[in-house]
């Protein structure tokens, strides 16, 4: 997505760590006509049928509240920490943050998510796929079905793209950064 690898130019910064920021107009500061146009990218690239979109706390809930305009459906988003407000039985899986390299619990309540619904997960990153497979986990113990994964910025020098490619999940990245230095970007084209 051009005007998405455009602004990641001008505005991200490579950190320590293999880490992009791009807190500016992603993930701190938002930049809510961005996210429109990656919410109708999202909608042209899933056709199908939708009946949920999934995410996790915290970065992913913007966007996906922005893309489910285009798809009018609800938005659930995994918890990373039990809450007591979270009431009955709860679907939980462990995950490994990358960026803060700790594992930690996320939860969604069975109320949410179904048997019968067919689910778009999406998120700001994909990395190494950590948060993907256990929103993935969460799906499977619900029984409802994965349509697809919408990522904004996949770094695809990580090996989270790969592995869900390889088990056939409509995997579609906006950006897929192949290398990227503090001297500079490259995208995968
Ligand atoms: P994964 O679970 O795929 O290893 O990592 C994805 C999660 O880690 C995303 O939810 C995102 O919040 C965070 N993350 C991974 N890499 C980066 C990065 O380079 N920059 C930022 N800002 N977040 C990242």
């Amino acid at each position: 997505m051009e005007v998405l690898e455009q602004r990641i130019l001008k505005d991200g910064t490579v950190a320590d760590g293999g880490i992009l920021k791009v807190d500016s107009f992603l993930n701190h500061q938002c930049d809510i006509g961005l996210y429109n146009e990656i919410g109708k990218e999202f909608r042209r690239h899933f056709t199908g049928e939708i009946t949920k979109i999934l995410t996790i706390e915290a970065s992913g809930i913007g966007i996906a509240c922005v893309a489910a305009q285009y798809f009018g459906v609800p938005v659930v988003f995994a918890k990373k920490n039990k809450s007591l407000n979270l009431d009955g039985a709860l679907y939980t899986s462990v995950v490994r943050s990358y960026t803060y390299d700790r594992e930690y619990t996320i939860t969604v309540s069975n109320k949410f998510i179904k048997p019968e619904d067919k689910v778009l997960l999406i998120d700001d990153f994909l990395a190494n796929g950590q948060a993907m497979h256990g929103l993935i986990d969460i799906l499977n113990q619900a029984g409802a079905t994965l349509v697809g994964i919408g990522i904004v910025i996949e770094k695809g020098f990580q090996n989270g793209g790969k592995s869900l490619r390889e088990k056939g999940i409509d995997l579609y990245s906006l950006a897929i950064i192949d290398e990227m230095t503090p001297g500079g970007i490259r995208f995968r084209h």
